[in-house]
């Protein structure tokens, strides 16, 4: 029987636990080969076993997303092993500390805008061209509620996720009518990881989803045909 991705290349960042890993997994069963990339070697790994225990296929592609250099290098190898690209998730994140803003540390400023915006225009700059090779190109960024429901304490990682849906709708725009490249911004909601937990600590996990739902939600996201500039919002359960 083929599989809804069968032929289909995907990049998945922050591919190496949490909603991105689930996600891959759900790429991977789909049949798509997916391009695992974070910093952590070994859950990368576990990762590609998974993906290769279900049938499927992927690489692994270690990397700091502060580093532009990096992604930049990743483009180059991914334009000449394939010469295309299909699927962008952009989905790696920092939280960053929750605290009044002017207690911020500066270096802690720039790591969660690095991670969460900067380097999403890096992997869209250094991708653009391989997109636009694709006869079916989708690109879904992980956004939050805090991007457009501001609240005290959540200053760097609100204004880093505001400034990934901008960017996004930018380049949603720009490539509409002259490419196959369709942009979406997923809300995945509460869900069980680490950084939910390091946001909210006494929470009950067991209350909340679990990852592998988004990475289902995503998965008929980008199965399914949806306009530019989509939106999903997904609840705390599902
Ligand atoms: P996790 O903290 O569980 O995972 C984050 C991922 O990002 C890890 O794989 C991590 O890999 C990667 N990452 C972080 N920093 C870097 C870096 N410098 N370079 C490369 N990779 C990096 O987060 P979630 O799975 O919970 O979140 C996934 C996305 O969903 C995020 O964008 C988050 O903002 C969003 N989101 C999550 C919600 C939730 O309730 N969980 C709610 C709303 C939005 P490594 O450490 O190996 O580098």
């Amino acid at each position: 029987m083929t599989k809804p991705l069968e032929n289909r290349l995907a990049l998945v960042t922050g591919a190496s636990r949490g909603i991105g890993a689930e996600t891959a997994v759900a790429l991977g069963r789909a049949g798509a080969h997916v391009i695992l990339t974070g910093r952590t070697e070994g859950g990368l790994v576990e990762v590609e076993e998974r993906i290769h225990q279900a049938g499927g296929t992927a690489s692994i592609a270690p990397l700091d997303l502060l580093n532009g250099d990096h992604i930049d290098g990743l483009a180059q190898h991914v334009a000449e092993r394939w010469g295309r690209l299909d699927i962008l998730v952009l989905n790696a994140g920092q939280l960053g500390p929750l605290s009044p803003l002017s207690h911020v540390p500066p270096k802690d400023w720039e790591k969660v805008i690095g991670v969460n915006l900067t380097a999403s225009y890096r992997l869209i700059r250094a991708f653009d061209l391989l997109l636009r090779q694709s006869d079916r190109a989708r690109v879904i960024g992980l956004s939050s509620s805090v991007a457009t429901d501001h609240r005290a304490y959540w200053g760097p990682y609100a204004a880093s996720k505001a400034g990934l849906e901008a960017l996004l709708d930018c380049y949603a725009e720009e490539v509409a009518n002259i490419s196959s490249i369709r942009v979406a911004v997923v809300n995945p909601g509460a869900t069980r990881t680490a950084m939910r937990k390091s946001a909210f600590p006494s929470e009950d996990p067991e209350s909340l989803k679990g990852p592998e739902a988004v990475a289902g939600a995503l998965l008929d996201l980008l199965v399914a045909d949806f306009e530019t500039r989509h939106r999903l919002s997904l609840p705390r359960t599902l």
